[in-house]
């Protein structure tokens, strides 16, 4: 089984272990020692899922496992030192799916990843499509005349944004607000330079352009 796994333990050994066990199995891993770096991580990239320790410096894992779980219904699992019930039902009540017991067996943990990365790799596929561009939402796959397009993940959210609204004008503060988030504080124009980057790949190298800009307005995703 593959997928990208990212790991936050702010123990080196646990996690330098855990990385070596993972990489071996065949599985892409970025590995960070503190909450805050996790998330930035998470934020810029697609994982398929998070192995999160609770004991972590500053940010704990719990408050981790629920910004995670704002956005994303990624699985987690809990990597704990405390074998009591009270803190692993905590886990599960801030959204985690599944956790170990430290000091744990790596067959028990490699076992417990593969059947998070099933369930969720099985979980409602969902398929949205334009002209010869297709999104499978699941496996955050786009294609376009049968080719994969690798995109970032704010691009790949844009992108989804703009296929689930298609032939429908959207603003760009419509986009900032639910592509960024109503907190985000940066500037405005950030959505005309995500745009041209969607554009420069999955327009760009096509007859066909999907991206159409309604002056003065905002955005559509559309065949002409
Ligand atoms: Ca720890």
């Amino acid at each position: 089984m593959s997928g990208k796994i990212l790991i936050i333990e702010d123990e080196k050994k646990i996690a330098r272990f855990m990385e070596l066990e993972l990489m071996h199995e065949g599985y892409e891993v970025d590995s960070f020692r503190s909450g805050e770096q996790g998330l930035e991580s998470f934020a810029n990239n697609d994982y398929d899922l998070v192995l999160l320790d609770i004991m972590l410096p500053e940010m704990s894992g719990m408050e981790v496992c629920s910004r995670v779980r704002e956005q994303s219904d990624i699985p987690i699992i809990m990597v704990t030192a405390k074998d009591s019930v009270p803190e692993k039902v905590k886990g599960l009540d801030y959204g985690a799916d599944d956790y170990v017991t430290k000091p744990f067996d790596i067959e028990e943990l490699l076992a417990r990843i593969r059947a998070q990365l099933r369930r969720f790799d099985t979980k409602d596929k969902e398929v949205l499509k334009i002209d010869n561009l297709v999104m499978e939402t699941e496996r955050h796959v786009v294609k376009r005349d049968g080719e994969e397009i690798e995109l970032t993940k704010k691009e790949y959210d844009l992108l989804e944004y703009l296929l689930k609204n298609q032939d429908i004008v959207v603003s760009r503060e419509q986009l900032l607000r639910e592509v960024w988030g109503y907190d985000y504080t940066g500037e405005t124009n950030i959505v005309d330079v995500y745009i041209r980057y969607l554009r420069s790949k999955i327009d760009d190298p096509f007859e066909n352009k999907l991206i159409q800009t309604v002056r003065g307005v905002g955005y559509v995703l559309r065949e002409e």
